[in-house]
């Protein structure tokens, strides 16, 4: 396969398989051993020299994992991690040391905002936030320490897209090493190493994978930075398991047909929330009235599976519309093949307090849908079955099975 002039979909098949196939298997093995044996010249080489082991990260699950994904988002090395978490605080770990600060976008996914809030001054890693959809304030956030700008594709929950551009420049121009979390987008909508972000992460369990079946994570860079990186993964010990990795790359055989499907559907439910009179705001980068949708469009190949909404009710309406889907499950999590509903106040930024919640945005009756792969008139039909039962409603206290 020629990795440069090969589209996605043809990666996704063939990029990084073995070669020779082991044994002639079309779908890659399982290697489920913890170690694997070596010969005497691999063994005179010293501690780990040559040597494959699980948390190492070097057995051929592994391999065939950080093969492929480098070649998605056209970069040299990757490394796949335990979790999206790991991935996060394992590279941010390896960027950063004890007196450096980072810069760091305001609005993140809740548990990297809670590792920058609560993990870093213990560390002695200083965090100023910043708007990175205004350029302009960056500079005065820079210190002679700065080593690192930290944002993500599309923000969680409001689908913000910051100005990707202006990072990159901005990073190059200050020598920070620029890193973004691009789970939202997936490489099917948007690949940072082509924009030239120095590191692009992943939660490998929701889109990647898309089967809400694993937990897993990646880091996708220079292949200087993927060895500093899996050297620090080696101590920190956040490996991959050999069937997580055998889950994950048969589930990303499908990403590019499951994504694409994502999107539209995601957007023909953009579209009808919008216009729908018990909604009071839509957050999808895909609608012409988003703030950011000019820079979405051009930046990206599709506007992604996830959007966020108010309704007019609020919290009470929210919780209503929820207890009345049928189809979209309540539950954390996105980009898998069911739909899922929540709300980001009660879940994904329970740990942050109401006001840093207001003060973000997230306001307690924002739902969150990451839309799945059901046929998108049974899920328009179902969500408008669901806002007629809460869209008379007004802010009230919560039914008492909520509190
Ligand atoms: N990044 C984003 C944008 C997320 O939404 C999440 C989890 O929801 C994570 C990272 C963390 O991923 P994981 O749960 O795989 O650790």
């Amino acid at each position: 396969m020629d990795a440069t002039s090969s589209g996605l979909d043809t990666k996704l098949i063939h990029g990084g398989e073995p070669e020779p196939r082991i044994l002639g298997a079309v779908a890659m093995p399982i290697f489920q051993s913890v170690t694997f044996e070596m010969d005497a010249g691999e063994a005179r080489g010293g501690y780990h020299h040559g040597a494959r082991y699980i948390r190492l990260n070097n057995t051929p699950n592994h391999e065939v994992l950080h093969r492929k994904l480098a070649m998605l988002e056209t970069a040299e090395a990757a490394l796949v991690t335990a979790s999206g978490m790991a991935a996060i605080t394992t590279t941010l770990l390896t960027v950063l040391t004890s007196g450096d600060r980072v810069l760091a976008q305001r609005c993140l996914y809740g548990g990297t905002h809670g590792f920058f809030s609560d993990e870093c001054a213990a560390l002695g890693i200083g965090v100023d936030w910043i708007d990175a959809g205004d350029p302009g304030s960056w500079q005065r956030k820079l210190s002679p320490s700065t080593r690192a700008i930290y944002v993500e594709t599309m923000t969680n929950p409001l689908l913000e897209v910051a100005d990707l551009e202006a990072v990159v420049a901005f990073a190059r121009a200050h020598e920070l090493v620029s890193v973004i979390d691009n789970t939202f987008a997936s490489p099917v909508n948007f690949r940072p190493p082509e924009l030239g972000f120095d590191l692009s992460i992943h939660s490998c369990t929701k889109y990647l994978n898309g089967h809400d079946d694993i937990a897993a994570g990646a880091v996708i860079g220079s292949a200087e930075w993927i060895e500093k990186i899996t050297r620090r993964l080696n101590h920190l010990g956040g490996s991959l398991d050999p069937h997580a990795a055998f889950l994950l790359y048969r589930g990303m055989k499908t990403l590019g047909l499951r994504v694409r499907h994502q999107n539209e559907s995601a957007s023909k439910i953009a579209h009808f929330m919008a216009a729908h009179s018990a909604v009071s705001c839509v957050n999808y980068p895909g609608l012409e009235t988003h703030r950011d949708h000019e820079r979405a469009r051009k930046l990206f190949d599709g506007f992604g599976g996830t959007l966020s909404f108010e309704l007019r009710g609020g919290r009470v309406a929210a919780e209503q519309f929820m207890a009345a889907a049928r189809l979209p499950i309540l539950a954390p999590s996105l980009g898998g093949v069911e739909t899922l509903v929540m709300r980001p106040a009660m879940i994904s930024h329970a740990g942050l307090s109401p006001r840093e919640r207001e003060s973000l945005g997230i306001g307690e009756g924002l739902v969150r849908l990451s839309v799945g792969l059901e046929s998108v008139e049974d899920l328009l039909a179902d969500l408008d079955q669901a806002l007629q039962k809460c869209s008379s409603t007004v802010c009230g206290n919560p039914p008492s099975s909520w509190q």
